[in-house]
């Protein structure tokens, strides 16, 4: 439709409504009208807490100073998920945001750890990754330096719901209009299907050029009004439902999230700097709510502050997430499980694709077809990512871990496993956002043993791969003597 776009409507103020609005306000500014609706009485899923680094650059774009933002979101660091008893019961690992070794040449790091491996070395690959170093020892501080070797990538916990406040506040004050009120009816044109307007419950009629649907699972604008299909990935990732619950903040809070597999389900702990988040994830074929609630309260740290909220999901993804002059982002577009805390990131993404492509002169579908191309790619590859978790395992205490790993791979997934399994070989897919560190270390983790390893880790004489090993491992511990236990490092770093 050829049609510029003078007005955007995004429908629904949860952290994705709110994203959506703080950017396209910061990056268009008045050049389009912005309008919000949402509605108090509905309220918002707030669960999301654990975020990835990229994050960071999108706070970057908005122009929010670091500490603003910790302080108001009650943020605390994030340097890594550890997973425990994921490959088997009393094993544990990280699966941090750094990358294990240096850059050593032609092959990864990984080839010449697992040479030198076979020939003795008995230095696990997080010995040679400093965000585990700093897990390890619970503790952080921000380091400035161009070289890889000693930076420690980052991301944060913080209290969503708050996130979108703050958000709100940028956003109102740059010109976006917020209009409470729940949405009853949703216009379309009866020639091109293109929405119109949203009708209020009080009559009133909001109109607009583009529209952005952040309603959540309700999906009202893509799903229901437009009919888009949604392509449920149950059979890769069954669970079903969640249950979360709020505690007191922990004495100590960690600069990671746990996640602890249980029986058939498994737990995240989050913490805050004045609250811990905490819920377990299971499908409900292998686990009944009670036993969930069961399981869930007994294994937490701290005393409940709220009562437990159950949240039904069904993974998967809405097949076209930009159809007509309607983009769906957040939850509307699909859901993953938090395992990963993925959710956050895909709305960070969808937002600047969608500025990428901005139709501001008229709605393109070369436009459209780009984009659902990518966001096709991304949602695939980290659904694979989270599958992987599931079906390496060696856990036999359970039909559900059974099941697991007796699932029909993805193609994609199994090459990739393969290519490991055979040779430690990595593949990465262009928009895939789990790069090579990640993988090898969730592979690893899971218990894939790799049977060779690369001919160029070779070249190097025993004695010298011994020795670059070893000064590598010694210059990741350089830097763990500026850093402080999170608790002090948080307290100074907000009060300097
Ligand atoms: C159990 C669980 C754990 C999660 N953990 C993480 C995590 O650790 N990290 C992460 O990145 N993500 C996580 N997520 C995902 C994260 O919570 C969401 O991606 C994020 O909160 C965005 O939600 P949203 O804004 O799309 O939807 P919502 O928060 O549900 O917002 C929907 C908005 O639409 C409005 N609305 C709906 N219908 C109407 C209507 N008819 N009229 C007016 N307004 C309407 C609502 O009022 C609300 O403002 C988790 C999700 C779940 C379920």
């Amino acid at each position: 439709m050829q049609k510029p776009i003078k007005k955007v409507v995004i429908a629904g103020g949860g952290t994705a409504g709110w994203m959506t609005a703080a950017l396209m306000q910061r990056v268009l500014h008045k050049q389009v009208e912005i309008e919000l609706v949402e509605s108090e009485d509905i309220g918002i899923v707030g669960v999301g807490e654990a975020t990835i680094p990229p994050i960071q650059i999108f706070n970057e774009y908005l122009g929010l100073d670091e500490k603003e933002f910790l302080r108001e979101t009650n943020g605390t660091i994030k340097l890594a998920i550890k997973f425990d008893n994921w490959k088997k019961k009393g094993e544990s690992y990280f699966h941090t945001f750094g990358a294990p070794g240096a850059n050593l040449g032609f092959c990864n790091f990984q080839h010449y750890w697992l040479r030198a491996k076979k020939e003795g070395v008995r230095e696990s690959l997080w010995h040679y990754d400093l965000n585990y170093l700093c897990c390890e020892k619970e503790i952080f501080n921000k380091i400035n330096t161009p070289n890889p070797v000693y930076q420690v990538p980052y991301a944060y916990h913080f209290d969503s719901a708050l996130y979108g406040r703050f958000l709100r506040k940028r956003a109102e004050k740059g010109g976006v209009k917020r209009t409470e009120g729940i949405i009853e009816h949703v216009k379309t044109d009866e020639n091109t299907g293109f929405i119109t307007g949203l009708q209020l419950k009080d009559g009133h009629q909001i109109e607009g050029d583009l529209f952005v649907d952040c309603t959540g699972i309700r999906a009202l604008l893509i799903q229901k009004t437009l009919g888009v299909e949604y392509l449920d990935w149950s059979n890769l990732l069954p669970a079903n439902t969640a249950l979360a619950v709020q505690t007191e903040r922990f004495e100590k809070t960690l600069p990671y999230t746990r996640s602890i597999a249980h029986e058939a389900a498994w737990q995240w702990r989050i913490p805050l700097t004045h609250r811990n988040g905490n819920g377990i994830v299971y499908c409900s074929d292998y686990l009944s709510d009670e036993d969930a609630e069961r399981t869930l309260l007994s294994h937490l740290e701290s005393t409940p502050v709220n009562d437990v909220r159950k949240i039904h999901f069904k993974t998967g993804r809405t097949a076209r997430q930009w159809h007509k002059n309607v983009v769906a982002v957040g939850l509307s577009s699909g859901f993953l499980e938090p395992l990963e805390s993925t959710s956050i990131h895909l709305i960070q993404s969808a937002i600047v694709r969608l500025l990428k492509l901005f139709p501001h002169d008229g709605i393109r579908q070369a436009a459209i077809d780009l984009y659902n191309e990518e966001s096709v790619t991304e949602y695939e590859t980290i659904r694979d990512f989270i599958v992987l978790h599931y079906v390496v395992n060696e856990r036999d205490d359970s039909d559900f871990w059974n099941d697991m790993r007796r699932l029909k791979l993805p193609h994609r997934l199994e090459q990739k496993i393969a290519a490991f399994k055979e040779v430690g070989a990595i593949f990465n897919d262009q928009h895939d956002i789990f790069k090579d560190a990640s993988w090898l270390q969730v592979m690893l983790g899971q218990g894939i043993e790799p049977e060779d390893y690369h001919p160029a880790a070779n070249v190097l004489p025993q004695a010298q791969l011994k020795d670059t090993l070893d000064k590598i491992r010694h210059a990741k511990h350089q830097p763990l003597s500026k850093m402080l236990p999170h608790d002090d490092f948080i307290k100074q770093y907000l009060n300097a």
